[in-house]
């Protein structure tokens, strides 16, 4: 399978999206791969997980797709399983006492979601709503030089958002794409990734929407990853752990591990998140830098909540955000929509919780009453419903955080020695930190790699 005389040895580290692609991209140009996962399964921060006590496979957390993800979409057409997507027409809007309204997610019936349109604001509230979006817009791709000292609280307040098309939209979009509250969450993150969106719907001419697998993460990712690999003879290795990539003259000469065994490499893709980068690069010049930003790009708890009752819920989307909650927002996803899964005596709904920094100190139990608390008062049948069983994920390093003071730490793919390339949602892409960013940093980095002279 290996191309032209290419006798290279690629090592990439880190099995979880970013890994995978670089892996699978390598092998299918035919490059003789071997990838290291610390871990007994591949998928890092994307995965599957058997819940026993129901007989059911729920994720580690729900995970969304945006339309513009082209570097994911070219993974799942490599692996198989890119028509496991779906992007619903609508989502919807949910306030206690369950008052619900539907907001259109596709087409020209987006534009008034788009435009915020909250259902009880006064057309004067809709044209300053639609004004102070135009302003958004205008902004995110010709950027204020003062946005990164702003939160993207601020930027909605300079732009006149009123607080019901906040309501309604943009703060619960903003907490999706950053994983942080609005009044944390960097506004320049928030502008660079509207800026993608409408880029890329530009070139396209087509609206940016969201959408959902309809498998579990395991089928979406990584049963078709592994069958690739067992094609292109790549080499996996579980309970691999990198401790150090070992450079040479500026080169690349393997990887030690911390069994005290070494891997030797030509080239080297490091795809692990920034958590767990201190100590890999450690022979690389420019390694203290990478740390401190690996440092102070930080981490954001995501909490998710698999709840198995014993009656259906009335929701009228497949994703419902909840508006109100406990100031966070919420959103409630109903797996039975998304999967047309049978519901074989229990209904599933996943809570995701973003920039869940209270919740995550909290122990299982108080998780749990919190979240049945809260769809008791958002739908009326939760008022009786009974909790078959409920699975809790926490995920305090859910992503690297992206508050004020964040943009621009992200370092680039390219390193000073050829041969080593990082990869990783944290590292230097166009998205914030998504299944997308890690993709996309996987493209980059094995493309990088695949430029590299004969002769290197
Ligand atoms: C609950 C939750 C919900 C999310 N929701 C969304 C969403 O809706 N949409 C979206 O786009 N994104 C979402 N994300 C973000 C998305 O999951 C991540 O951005 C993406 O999966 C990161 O992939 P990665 O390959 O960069 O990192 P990871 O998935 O973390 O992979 C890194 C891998 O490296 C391995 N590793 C680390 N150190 C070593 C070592 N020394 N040696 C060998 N292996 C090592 C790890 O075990 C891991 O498998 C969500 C994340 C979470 C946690």
């Amino acid at each position: 399978m290996m191309q032209g005389n290419d006798s290279r040895r690629y090592v990439v580290i880190g099995g979880g999206l970013a890994g995978l692609a670089s892996a699978v991209w390598l092998a299918e140009a035919g490059k003789q791969v071997t990838l290291l996962e610390r871990r007994a399964r591949l998928g890092g921060r994307t995965q599957a997980m058997r819940v026993g006590e129901v007989d059911d496979l729920a994720d580690n957390g729900q995970h969304v797709v945006a339309s513009g993800y082209s570097n994911l979409f070219r993974y799942l057409k490599s692996v198989g399983t890119d028509h496991y997507l779906h992007y619903p027409h609508c989502g919807t809007l949910r306030w206690p006492g369950g008052r619900a309204v539907i907001m259109h997610t596709k087409g020209l019936r987006a534009l008034p979601t788009l435009m915020g349109a909250h259902p009880d604001a006064s057309p004067g509230e809709r044209l300053r709503a639609a004004r102070a979006t135009m302003r958004l817009g205008w902004q995110a791709l010709f950027q204020p030089a003062d946005l990164a000292d702003l939160s993207t609280d601020q930027w909605l307040r300079r732009v006149g958002m009123p607080a019901k098309a906040r309501e309604a939209l943009w703060d619960w979009l903003a907490l999706g794409i950053a994983a942080e509250p609005v009044e944390r969450g960097s506004a320049k993150v928030f502008a660079d990734v509207m800026a993608t969106g409408l880029r890329g719907g530009m070139k396209k001419r087509r609206g940016s929407t969201i959408g959902y697998p309809t498998v579990d993460l395991d089928t979406l990712y990584i049963t078709g990853a592994q069958r690739v690999f067992e094609e292109r003879g790549v080499d996996v290795r579980h309970r691999a752990v990198a401790r150090r990539i070992l450079l040479e003259d500026g080169r690349v000469k393997g990887v030690l591990l911390a069994d005290g065994s070494e891997i030797a490499a030509d080239a080297v893709v490091c795809a692990v998140p920034n958590s767990s980068v201190r100590g890999l690069l450690d022979d690389l010049p420019e390694h203290a830098e990478i740390y401190a930003a690996a440092d102070k790009l930080g981490h954001t708890p995501i909490v998710s909540t698999n709840l198995y009752l014993d009656r259906p819920l009335s929701t009228k989307a497949a994703m419902e955000a909840i508006i109100g909650g406990r100031g966070v927002i919420d959103e409630v996803f109903d797996r039975q929509r998304m999967h047309l899964r049978p519901p074989n005596g229990t209904w599933l709904y996943c809570l995701t919780t973003s920039g869940a920094y209270e919740q995550i100190h909290r122990s299982n139990d108080e998780i749990i009453a919190e979240q049945m608390d809260l769809i008791r008062r958002y739908y009326p049948e939760a008022v009786e419903a009974k909790l078959v069983h409920a699975h809790v994920v926490k995920m305090p390093r859910a992503t690297f955080s992206q508050v004020v003071g964040t943009a621009g730490l992200r370092p680039e793919q390219r390193t000073s020695v050829p041969g080593l390339v990082l990869a990783g949602d944290w590292t230097r892409t166009d998205w914030s930190a998504t299944m997308e960013s890690a993709a996309q940093s996987a493209a980059k980095a094995v493309d990088l790699l695949l430029e590299l002279p004969p002769k290197y």
